[in-house]
């Protein structure tokens, strides 16, 4: 089996004269959560919509599940959930429905459906009109949808950007217990420090397109000493001594 759901070698891509994503070699092992964190522009939706095929790379390797992307992309995206930007749903149907709409797509057992939604706590929501959802149900609605298949690695671009704290908490909570609940492997961006700290235990720092750190919180912290994590990441990125 192999170490790492997911591995990037050398990913690159261009806009013009400006390296959105330059030379990142991601390195995800299998059943963690590894927070990829990295300032607004930083490069980190455009690196994961380089993993989902969104987006061709200038240059680079993708290897999933020990398999290269992208000649082996159909069998690999079969596996993977992703929530990038915001959820696509239909506001006239209720939660109920528009998971039917995914899971018939993916050939899901219908029985399925009401198992993913009492994992995101929608079950006594799933009749209601997804348009008379908080925010942080149509988040959960997203991510139901993104997992409905039980895929083994789920990509989450930024998942709780926008919700206020109690919707917050409900996502964090959830996306912490995936790996052991459902064995799944977690790739989540975010642009704060402070998100990351919370859920992942693997991180990939990205400032401007390149990969400056990549392994556990706990070396990186031991790395910087006396330093708290937020004074080494202000460091990292040049708004001080470099580590
Ligand atoms: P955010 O959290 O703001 O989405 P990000 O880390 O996800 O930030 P990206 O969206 O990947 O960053 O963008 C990285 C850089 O590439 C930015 O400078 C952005 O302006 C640029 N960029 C992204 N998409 C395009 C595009 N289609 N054309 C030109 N430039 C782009």
């Amino acid at each position: 089996m192999e170490e790492y759901v997911l591995e990037t070698t050398e990913l690159t891509k261009t806009y013009g004269a400006h390296a959105a994503v330059d030379g990142v070699s991601l390195k995800v092992p299998r059943c963690s959560i590894y927070g990829f964190l990295g300032a607004n522009g930083a490069g980190k939706s455009t690196t994961m919509k380089m993993i989902l095929g969104l987006i061709k790379p200038d240059r680079g390797m993708i290897r999933v599940f020990g398999k290269h992307f992208p000649q082996e992309r159909i069998s690999i995206l079969r596996q993977v959930g992703a929530l990038i930007e915001t959820p696509s749903y239909y506001g006239h149907l209720s939660g109920y429905q528009n998971m039917r709409i995914v899971a018939k797509l993916l050939d899901v057992p219908e029985a399925q459906i009401i198992e993913t939604l009492e994992l995101v706590h929608l079950e006594n929501q799933a009749d209601k009109k997804v348009k008379h959802y908080s925010l942080g149900m149509k988040q959960r609605l997203g991510i139901a949808m993104a997992i409905v298949h039980r895929p083994k690695l789920l990509i989450l671009d930024e998942p709780t950007n926008g919700l206020d704290p109690s919707g917050i908490q409900e996502i964090r909570s959830f996306i912490k217990s995936i790996p052991e609940k459902l064995g799944m492997t977690v790739l989540l961006s975010s642009h704060l420090l402070y998100e990351i700290e919370q859920i992942a235990e693997h991180v990939g720092v990205i400032h401007e397109g390149q990969l400056i750190y990549q392994g556990t919180l706990a070396s990186l912290q031991e790395k910087g000493g006396e330093l708290s994590l937020e004074q080494i990441f202000l460091e990292m990125t040049g708004q001080g001594r470099s580590l």
